[in-house]
């Protein structure tokens, strides 16, 4: 069986190999927060756009001041969001502001501190040196280099870039759409009240949110029976969406009948079954050019194996490239025992401290299935043959 980075790997390579062609958008840059760049966006001019002085002080030429102290006649002054249209002289300078353009025939700014007034003279109490406390035009980016890659997920701070370069609206990759379908007989909506034997279809909501917050547009397709005319209906109602999810339905009962109904449909079926748990029945593959999972239904299970595989293929549909994910080393909050001798992954909670941080599996002692999902904002991995930990042990 394939392991957990055998598997996601084959994921990347398949998903990158069908190279994805995503459509774009332009919307308003308020807008644009979370989504992904369609283009390489470029400097439109130099930046900072003139000599730029750090400091509230005076612009000096620094040759002058070699030889500190030294008094300087003062010219005039320049505040920030205007301009000194001359020039300073030998023996001149100008009081300048933070984010004022240094003057014609300035190289440096003497910090405010570093002068003392000697009406009506200035006397410079330091040396200094060329460009000191002044950023030259264009050292930040010069107009037309690239300052932000297509394929980068923006945040405020990007925004704030965009912004500054006067990108009032925004090309973007349309979110990927996914659709869902959840399966199983005993799967009710959970808007009715279950009768004793059924479960409310919790994991359509869940997944949802999964997608959601994956940077996807989700769609419920509704709960298919384990019935095969209804499912494969919804399968097909699934393939108008860029990715199809099922949930159920992928075990060895006789009425897991997914792999069976996709199979007829002329599904290509890359892998069924990962050296994982939860998730081992996870089923991979493509059908009409689109890719599906069929995750298994348990909710912890499908929480994990949407997180582990299809975020990843999510985020490539949505124009980023592949990345495996990141595992950090944690301590554990409580000791940890586990009998299974494969990769285990689980919901947990995470506690950032000075020093590292402590994770706690999800939910409450003996509540994997329910309480599991309700405490989950990272994944954590034992390896296989780390069976007994104990607190503390990294
Ligand atoms: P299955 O993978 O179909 O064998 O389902 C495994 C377990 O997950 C069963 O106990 C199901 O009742 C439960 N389950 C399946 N689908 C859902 C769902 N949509 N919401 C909540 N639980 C589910
Ligand atoms: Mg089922």
């Amino acid at each position: 069986m394939l392991s957990f980075e055998q598997a996601l790997a084959i994921v990347g390579e398949k998903v990158s190999a069908a190279k994805p062609q995503r459509a774009t958008e332009t919307i308003p840059l308020e807008d644009a927060l979370g989504r992904v760049l369609a283009e390489d966006v470029a400097a439109d001019r130099d930046y900072p756009p003139f000599h730029r002085s750090t400091r509230d002080g005076f612009a000096v030429n620094s040759a002058e001041v070699g030889s500190a102290p030294v008094t300087l006649e003062r010219i005039g002054e320049i505040p920030a969001g205007q301009h000194f249209e001359g020039r300073i002289e030998k023996g001149q300078c100008l009081q300048i502001m933070t984010g004022a353009p240094l003057p014609e025939g300035a190289d440096a700014v003497v910090m405010i501190e570093h002068t003392r007034p000697l009406a009506p003279r200035i006397e410079i109490t330091r040396p200094i040196s060329p460009w000191d406390n002044v950023v030259r035009r264009g050292s930040e980016a010069s107009a037309g280099s690239k300052i932000l890659p297509r394929g980068r997920r923006l945040g405020a701070g990007e925004i704030g870039l965009l912004a500054s370069v006067g990108r009032s609206s925004i090309q973007i990759f349309v979110q990927p759409s996914v659709a869902i379908i959840p399966t199983g007989d005993e799967v009710v909506p959970i808007e009715r009240v279950p009768q004793w034997f059924q479960i409310r279809n919790s994991n359509a909501m869940m997944l949802a949110s999964q997608v959601k917050a994956a940077g996807g547009a989700a769609k419920v397709i509704g709960i298919a029976p384990d019935e095969k005319e209804e499912l494969r209906r919804m399968i097909l109602e699934g393939l108008q969406s860029d990715l199809l999810i099922l949930s159920g339905g992928v075990s060895m009962g006789k009425y897991d009948l997914v792999k069976e109904v996709l199979g007829e449909l002329g599904a290509e079926f890359i892998f069924h079954g990962v050296a994982i748990r939860p998730g081992k029945p996870l089923l991979f593959g493509r059908l009409r050019g689109n890719f599906f999972f069929g995750l298994p239904g348990n909710p912890v299970s499908s929480y994990v194996t949407f997180e582990l595989f299809a975020r990843p293929v999510l985020r490539m549909l949505g124009g980023e490239p592949f990345e495996m994910p990141v595992f950090l080393r944690a301590r554990l909050a409580k000791p940890f025992r586990q009998r299974h001798r494969l990769a285990a992954f689980m919901p947990a909670r995470v506690e950032m401290q000075a020093g590292g941080a402590t994770v706690s599996p999800g939910g409450w002692p003996g509540s994997r299935d329910l309480g599991g999902v309700g405490a989950a904002e990272c994944v954590l991995v034992l390896h296989p043959g780390q069976t007994d930990m104990a607190a503390g042990g990294l």
